[in-house]
């Protein structure tokens, strides 16, 4: 298994330590709105990475992805609605895990909050080792990180050296700021009026970002190094600098032996955010008439070191695609004939291998799918030949189960589809069909066919337009 590493900006030979578990982490969401698809490009990509970790590559995985729930934004958000900070969390958690399910992603092992008692409290303990080493000063309450402390520090963002230490010794409280602005950061936050304090033991204050995750990390997965850590390509600076920072600092050991970055969903081609308010969620998607699994194949058809612009003709070549599967194993069913044919095992065999060499090369997903969509088309013209028989089916089947246990879209669209969900496709022909029956004037056709919507969760509105439709 070979994974490009953003420490060496290398493809490296990957295995976890123990040579059975691999112990990762990756940061989770900043729970202080829903996360956005572009958010979600990032976790289906952690997702597609576990599952070959798991299932091409044979190890056992143990993840830990946090939830950021306390911080800047979250703090704000709750002061702007008069809630207390864990009530104002609670429901983007769950929406979270709302949305982590309708995507077919698999659980992690730990979704811990910083605010959790353990957690805060190795957060003191964490700092208090920083102080106890020299790392650290304070200022008004507030605790620093003095970066001169650190020779090696910016080693993974590639910081300049000059750079540097023009910010050395002059401080920075906000949790996120700009490369170029490289400065003593702050570990641990005097309280203010109004937000929330705690006190693990070196004086009353708050968790600053980054603090939260190297302490979750090493409390949760144990002794340094961990095997992996991921998360989207904006956290390698600061906050991945500064978790290296903290962590090796603290224990006097490198804090994870491979950084995974994951690149970013865009819309227009500009980052899917929050403060640009360009972004759509997984609700608002499937809002407007489109499956999960659809997203979820589009999201993970690229390359996670590319950059994906986000677009609705993407989407619809994403479902042709899912179709394509899907028709091919419905035509499975139709084979006759008990007959089993060397060469047919040995193009699947084939198939299987390049796939698995495609996921395990830095996770080629693209490369793999291709394997995919060859074969289909090899099988195809071998069904239409007569040269498959039953008794080649069960090992078809197999290769097909092996590749969506990885892409993991037609389990889940088989999911969608005894939950009753109807595809937009199905939606339309129900359309068609009822403006057919009202234009040869069968209007009870036309309301059978709409009450019959409705039941499975669609509303028709008429207007001067046509019909539109939405999911209830
Ligand atoms: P946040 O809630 O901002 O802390 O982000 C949660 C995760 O989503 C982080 O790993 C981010 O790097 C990632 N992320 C944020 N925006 C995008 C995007 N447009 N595309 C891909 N990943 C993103
Ligand atoms: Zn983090």
């Amino acid at each position: 298994m070979r994974l490009y590493n953003t420490l060496t900006r290398q493809r490296e030979d990957f295995a976890p330590a123990d040579g059975t578990t691999v112990r990762m982490y990756a940061c989770g969401l900043t729970v202080y709105a829903r996360g956005h698809i572009g958010n979600f490009r990032t976790f289906i990509s952690l997702d597609v990475l576990r599952r070959t970790l798991k299932y091409v590559a044979g190890f056992q995985v143990k993840q830990v992805v946090n939830f950021t729930d306390v911080d800047d934004k979250t703090i704000a958000g709750a002061q702007r609605e008069g809630l207390p900070l864990a009530e104002y969390t609670e429901r983007y958690i769950a929406a979270f895990h709302e949305d982590c399910a309708t995507l077919g992603l698999e659980p992690s092992e730990e979704n811990p909050r910083a605010t959790d008692p353990g957690n805060i409290q190795a957060m003191g303990d964490m700092v208090a080792a920083l102080e106890q080493k020299g790392h650290t000063y304070r200022s008004d309450g507030s605790i620093y990180f003095k970066i001169a402390s650190m020779p090696t520090y910016g080693r993974l963002a590639r910081l300049d050296h000059e750079g540097m230490q023009a910010g050395a010794g002059a401080r920075v409280d906000a949790d996120e700021y700009e490369k170029e602005d490289a400065r003593d950061f702050v570990l641990w936050k005097a309280t203010k009026p109004g937000e929330p304090t705690w006190d693990p033991g070196i004086g009353p204050g708050r968790p600053g970002w980054h603090i939260e995750c190297s302490a979750m990390a090493l409390r949760l997965l144990g002794e340094a190094p961990i095997d992996l850590h991921a998360g989207g390509i904006d956290l390698v600076f600061p906050h991945h600098e500064n978790e290296i920072a903290q962590s090796e600092c603290a224990t006097g050991k490198t804090f994870a032996r491979m950084w995974v970055h994951f690149e970013h969903l865009l819309v227009e081609n500009q980052k899917m955010s929050k403060s640009l308010g360009n972004f759509f969620t997984i609700p608002d998607v499937i809002g407007k008439g489109y499956r999960a699994s659809t997203l979820r194949y589009l999201l993970l058809s690229a390359h996670y070191r590319s950059r994906l612009n986000f677009t609705w003709s993407g989407m619809a070549q994403a479902e042709e695609a899912i179709r394509r599967w899907t028709d091919f194993l419905a035509r499975l069913d139709a084979v006759t004939g008990s007959a089993s044919h060397p060469e047919v095992a040995e193009r699947v065999a084939t198939a299987r291998q390049g796939f698995d060499t495609a996921m395990a090369d830095d996770l080629n997903t693209s490369a793999a799918l291709g394997e995919v969509f060859e074969l289909v088309r090899a099988l195809n013209s071998q069904i239409d030949a007569g040269t498959v028989g039953q008794g080649d089916v069960a090992g078809i089947r197999a290769a097909f189960a092996h590749f969506d246990d990885v892409i993991g879209v037609v389990s889940l669209r088989a999911k969608e589809d005894a939950s009753g969900g109807l595809s937009e496709a199905d939606v339309e022909r129900y359309i068609t069909d009822r403006q057919e029956a009202r234009r040869r004037r069968d209007f009870a056709a036309a309301d059978r066919i709409r009450q019959e919507l409705l039941a499975l969760g669609v509303i028709l509105e008429d207007g001067p337009h046509g019909t539109r439709w939405k999911r209830k």
